[in-house]
């Protein structure tokens, strides 16, 4: 166990499902926020709240080590981006290479205000699914971003936060085989079975991989890395 408290950013999606997991194995307690942007559509907001009842469920270690969720509205967020997440444009690649589902710097605001949170509830860490490896090329997962950003928040907030970022280094195909480690095949399902990644917010059947469209970015990313942990197993 490591010292302090955690606050796991968690968005209902694979990523912050297992790095929501990391932190209930690492951590004596254990809180998650999220943050209500004008999603298009309210599938992700839903499977957050299917994921920790099943994590409550199905895993009673962390259910004692889990505490409050909270939940954030960024509408906001909404009237200054004009993304494929908040407005009904096609998935497409903007000039710089990045899908248009971007918010320009979404996680620096995040983290801000998941330190703000984590200050008053003396909730010191803070977890982020980041990802510099298999990703979609947004600079604010980058690791130099999120070191700057933790020395930046604990300078402007006049205490240390530390920022951990689990899965910066591994590529999904790892991802899926860190929540095999972490919880088992029970997590594994949990993940394939509740957890939202789809850009377009299509649940539609149920693949080996989970549930999505299968083909926009998020999608390709999450089913291509399962394959390849499938292929190794
Ligand atoms: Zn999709």
């Amino acid at each position: 166990m490591r010292n302090g408290h955690a606050l796991v950013l968690f968005s209902g999606g694979q990523d912050s499902t297992t790095c929501l997991a990391w932190a209930l194995q690492h951590f004596a307690h254990v809180e998650t926020i999220g943050f209500d942007y004008g999603q298009r559509h309210h599938v992700e907001l839903q499977a957050r709240q299917e994921v920790l009842a099943a994590l409550r469920a199905g895993f009673p270690p962390w259910n004692e080590r889990l505490g409050e969720d909270h939940m954030i509205d960024l509408a906001v967020l909404g009237q200054i981006s004009d993304t494929a997440l908040t407005r009904a444009t096609a998935i497409e690649m903007d000039a710089a290479g990045l899908p248009n589902t971007f918010v320009p710097g979404r996680n620096l605001l995040f983290f801000q205000l998941a330190a703000a949170v984590g200050y008053r509830r003396a909730l010191h860490t803070l977890v982020g699914g980041m990802c510099e490896t298999d990703y979609s090329g947004y600079p604010d997962c980058r690791d130099d971003t999120l070191k700057a950003l933790q020395v930046a928040v604990s300078l402007g907030m006049g205490r240390r936060f530390t920022i951990e970022t689990p899965l910066m280094w591994l590529d999904k195909a790892q991802t899926w085989e860190l929540a095999r480690t972490l919880g088992g095949t029970a997590l594994v399902d949990t993940i394939i079975t509740l957890s939202h990644t789809c850009y377009l917010g299509e649940r539609g059947p149920l693949h080996a991989w989970g549930h999505g469209c299968g083909h926009c970015p998020a999608c390709a990313l999450r089913r291509t890395g399962f394959e390849r942990w499938q292929a190794k197993a």
